[in-house]
């Protein structure tokens, strides 16, 4: 592929044979969650943030119909893709597939997922991927929905795909698909570190309600986020903010995978304002005062032997970064 062919951010007007899409990963920086109901999900009122860790996704025109994927993962974080599924499974594959059910799109389609995101790590990898697949389909096979239709296909294929088609920063209620965007004033600057073994969501969700038993906590659905939140949010103090971040999930998940309690504790030693679990866990996202001091805890959180990235958030949701004509 050469240079001259490619053009950036906008698909070109004749149906492109590739297309290179970018996702973010997100971070939820408050995450409150109700009880069980009786359909088997947990209402939550979350405020998602878009942060610059991004899944890429290369979607090429086949000769033949159906869908095929590949796999490799690259960046700092080293994320393992052995356990992802590569057939109709694949969260991106099944994006394609109903976006072709759709708009009624018999074409082929070969799906290259550059994984950065943690998998199973609680930062919606999954979900970004599947955004990203539909936003490639749409400019490959020339569909040109709405976002407003992409994201009424997104919601049905996961609670965080629609996030990540938005990004930048939402409140999300009902099962986290909702969305109300929500602004910063300046960039927030985070560290993130990922761990060894995935957290399966559901048995995070599980041992919350297994927590809630046993302390003869009834908690309430949740009507909305926490407005302190979304207030240090407005004013982009990184202090205030980490006064009130928090995250219903974390004592779950800390109970599933006890040593994230002494992760936080270090980063907190190494001089985050305030360190979470990142949604079910177990990626911990630290909050820091800047962008100097977020590289700062990168080093010395990888001095210590731990894979860290200094992110920063918001960031735009899925979108095109290259379109390849024939
Ligand atoms: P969330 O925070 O949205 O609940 P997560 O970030 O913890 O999810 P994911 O990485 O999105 O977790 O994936 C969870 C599971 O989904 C994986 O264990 C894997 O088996 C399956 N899966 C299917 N498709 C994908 C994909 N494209 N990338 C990652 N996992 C996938």
């Amino acid at each position: 592929m050469s240079a001259a062919n490619i053009s950036s951010a906008s698909a070109p007007a004749a149906a492109p044979a590739s297309v290179r899409v970018r996702a973010p990963g997100k971070i939820n920086v408050s995450l409150r969650v109700g009880p069980l109901r009786p359909d088997g999900y947990h209402g939550v009122a979350s405020v998602y943030l878009a942060v610059s860790l991004f899944e890429e996704i290369t979607a090429t025109v086949t000769g033949e119909p159906g869908i095929t994927v590949t796999v490799d993962s690259d960046g700092p974080l080293q994320v393992p893709v052995g356990g992802i599924p590569l057939g109709p499974d694949n969260l991106a594959a099944r994006a394609a597939r109903a976006l072709a059910d759709y708009a009624d799109n018999p074409t082929g389609v070969h799906l290259h997922i550059t994984k950065r995101v943690p998998v199973a790590g609680g930062m919606g990898g999954g979900s970004a991927d599947a955004a990203a697949a539909l936003v490639a389909c749409d400019a490959l096979w020339n569909t040109k929905l709405s976002r407003e239709e992409l994201a009424g296909i997104a919601s049905g294929l996961g609670a965080d795909v629609p996030f990540s088609l938005l990004g930048g920063i939402a409140v999300g209620l009902g099962v986290g698909d909702r969305l109300t965007p929500a602004i910063s004033k300046t960039p927030l600057h985070w560290v993130l570190v990922a761990s060894d073994a995935g957290l399966s969501t559901p048995a995070v969700y599980g041992a919350l309600d297994t927590l809630r038993g046993e302390q003869q906590l009834q908690a309430a659905e949740p009507e909305d986020v926490d407005p302190a939140v979304l207030a240090a949010m407005r004013s982009g103090n990184a202090r205030d903010l980490a006064a009130v971040i928090s995250n219903d999930l974390q004592a779950a998940a800390l109970r599933l995978a006890p040593e994230l309690g002494a992760l936080l504790s270090t980063g907190e030693r190494l001089g985050a304002l305030a360190g979470m679990v990142s949604g079910s866990g177990p990626t911990v996202a630290f909050l820091t005062e800047d962008a100097a001091a977020a590289s700062a805890l990168e080093a010395a959180l990888r001095a210590e032997g731990h894979r860290a990235l200094a992110v920063e958030g918001p960031v735009a949701g899925a979108r095109l970064a290259a379109a390849v004509a024939d």
